[in-house]
């Protein structure tokens, strides 16, 4: 029925089935929900959100403030400034060992739409891409935008999450084009051991699969992980799709900034890609970047070491609370609890013990379903060590009532 002034209602506009086949971001929902209760002034305790609590360094928002002033507000190339990717590929070999150049580089409008430019690229209708549970909710939805199937191998918290080369071969078929791999994962914390890692490239090229690395968390490692990249194996760039955000490390989640490290004809394909869709980045937010790449990294280091005193904390709390277990995350800034053993008649499942610790405990957290792995919650450390101990006090006590 369309209503009087003419506007159609949802059912009845017919919206395209590429469309229809995703959904809305899981971990947009929670945010909101948190979001309207704190808008009535409840104290949300918050472990939604999957962004850094930290302010973008100083250095970096000098160098968008000086654009603005000089003016440098106009469109730019496609790609990105040159200066931008050779800094970018400076910045990839200093830190993570790789070799490319400015051709094998496009700045995109956040890591997200990356894999986005970079699955619509490669990815024909009845394509399979294998992606590892739990997953970033994200990944399965591009694919399926782009027409392709998503193929999830499990992996297990007994093995801390990580990606198997061996478990991936099997799951590998004629119609394999993709294997879509983050380390540090989120939501998990999962790394993957640069052994392993080079095992499943090696799959991937002998099975001719492209294998695209989400490096989204790449500095934020803990205990003996340490920053690594796939793509700092020998041989590894003709398989090989890098996908970079500044998001994360460097606290730009609202610049809209990430990139893509892979060969030319690949970049050439996703900047024709972008020349009809989002066209250049944010000009100044590319001049940010600019300094993001060449300036100093101590803040990174500050905001790892605050990370990881968060980390020991969280860890230590969930694993006080009766039935509840938890891995210690190796990377990113999430803790990935399980909780089945709370699950009664009242909350059958993580969705409705979300839903119940919103209610009840004003605690925000992301259900484990929306990853691809029942029985956990995703619970974010980027928030105050205040919070944290709020959360937790929270968290023990609904467990504990629940019981
Ligand atoms: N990849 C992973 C694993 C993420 O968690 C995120 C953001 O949460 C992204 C990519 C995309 O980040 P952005 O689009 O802000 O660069």
């Amino acid at each position: 029925m369309e209503p009087a002034t003419g506007v159609k209602t949802e059912e009845a506009i017919r919206f395209s089935d590429r469309v229809n086949r995703i959904g809305a971001s899981p971990t947009m929902v929670v945010l909101q929900a948190a979001d309207q209760l704190k808008s009535k002034g409840v104290d949300v305790a918050d472990f939604g959100a999957g962004e850094p609590d930290f302010p973008t360094p100083e250095h970096i928002k000098r160098a968008a403030i000086q654009a603005l002033e000089e003016n440098r507000t106009k469109y730019t190339p496609v790609p990105g400034i040159l200066a931008l990717r050779q800094a970018i590929c400076e910045w990839h070999a200093r830190e993570l060992g790789s070799s490319y150049q400015a051709a094998e580089c496009v700045v995109n409008v956040g890591g997200k739409h990356s894999i986005f430019n970079a699955v619509c690229s490669l990815i024909n209708p009845g394509d399979e891409v294998v992606i590892p549970a739990p997953y970033w909710v994200s990944y399965p939805d591009i694919v399926k935008y782009a027409g392709g199937t998503p193929v999830i191998l499990e992996t297990t918290a007994e093995d801390n999450f990580v990606l198997r080369a061996a478990a991936l071969e099997k799951l590998i078929t004629p119609r394999t084009r993709m294997v879509i791999a983050d380390s540090p994962s989120n939501p998990s914390g999962a790394v993957i051991p640069p052994d392993e890692y080079a095992k499943v490239l090696a799959v991937c090229q002998r099975k001719g699969v492209w294998l695209l690395a989400d490096e989204c968390y790449s500095h934020f490692t803990y205990g003996d992980a340490k920053p690594f990249s796939i793509a700092s194996v020998p041989g590894s760039k003709g398989a090989l799709i890098v996908v970079g955000s500044f998001s994360k490390t460097f606290a730009m989640t609202g610049w809209r900034l990430g990139y893509v490290l892979a060969p030319q004809p690949l970049v050439a394909t996703i900047t024709k890609l972008q020349s009809q869709s989002t066209s250049n980045p944010t000009s100044i937010a590319q001049y940010a970047g600019l300094a993001a790449m060449r300036g100093p990294m101590d803040s990174v280091a500050t905001m790892l070491a605050e990370y990881a005193r968060r980390r020991e904390r969280i860890v230590a709390g969930l694993r006080a609370i009766p039935g509840v277990t938890c891995t210690a995350p190796q990377g990113a800034f999430y803790v990935f609890p399980n909780i089945s053993a709370h699950f009664n008649s009242e909350m059958p499942n993580d969705t409705a013990v979300a839903k119940l610790l919103l209610e009840r405990e004003h605690v925000a957290v992301v259900p484990g379903e929306a990853f691809g792995a029942p029985g956990h919650l995703r619970i974010s450390y980027a928030t105050s060590m205040e919070r944290i101990d709020e959360g937790l006090r929270r968290m023990s006590r609904f467990f504990g009532r629940a019981k």
